[in-house]
C-alpha cells in the first residue's frame, strides 16, 4: 500500500495548468510526469496544500488563487534598465528571464516584460504574478523520499546520484 500524499514523501503527477481565460499555460498529460518532493516548496503552496491526503489514483481540481500561487501583480516591482545593463550577444526578448542579485545577496529571477529602443523594462513579477490558477491533477505515484532526497530538498531520478 502506497502512502497518502504527506510532508517527506516524492509525489508524481500528471498536470493540466489552466489560467483565469482558459487558455492552458503547461501540461504535462501526455509527456512525463512531474515527480516533487511535498513539502519543500518544490511546487506552488496552494497546489501543495491541496494535495496533501491525496493517493495513488485520486484525481483534484486544484483552484489556487494569486496570493498561494505565484503572488499579486506588484506595479512597483517594474523596472526600466538600458539595453547595456545586458550582455552584448543576448537578444533580449519579452519572457526571457534572468538571474540577478538582490541587495541582501540572494539570487532573484527577473523576467523581461518588453524592448522598446534601448529601453528594456523588466519586473520581478512571475509571469504569471495575479493568475487564479485552476490544476487538474492526477496522482500516479507516491512514495517515502531517500534521506538524500530529504537533504536536498527535491526528488531524485531512478537514477538517484547526481551532483550539484
Ligand atoms: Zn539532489
Amino acid at each position: 500500500m502506497k502512502p497518502a500524499i504527506a510532508n517527506g514523501h516524492v509525489v508524481t503527477i500528471h498536470y493540466r495548468l489552466t489560467l483565469d481565460d482558459g487558455s492552458i499555460a503547461d501540461e504535462s498529460f501526455g509527456g512525463d510526469p512531474l515527480v516533487y518532493l511535498h513539502g519543500s516548496h518544490n511546487i506552488v503552496p496552494g497546489l501543495e496544500r491541496q494535495l496533501a491526503g491525496k493517493n495513488v489514483g485520486d484525481s483534484c481540481e486544484c483552484v489556487v488563487p494569486p496570493e498561494e500561487g505565484y503572488g499579486n501583480y506588484d506595479p512597483a516591482a517594474d523596472q526600466t534598465v538600458p539595453k547595456t545593463a545586458f550582455p552584448p550577444n543576448v537578444e533580449l526578448k519579452a519572457g526571457m528571464s534572468f538571474q540577478t542579485r538582490a541587495r541582501n545577496g540572494q539570487a532573484m529571477p527577473v523576467w523581461i516584460r518588453s524592448v522598446k529602443g534601448d529601453d528594456v523594462v523588466v519586473t520581478a513579477n512571475h509571469p504569471l504574478a495575479g493568475q487564479t490558477l485552476t490544476f487538474k491533477v492526477e496522482v500516479v505515484d507516491v512514495r517515502r523520499a531517500t534521506a538524500e532526497e530529504k537533504k536536498h530538498g527535491h526528488a531524485h531520478g531512478p537514477g538517484g546520484h547526481h551532483h550539484h
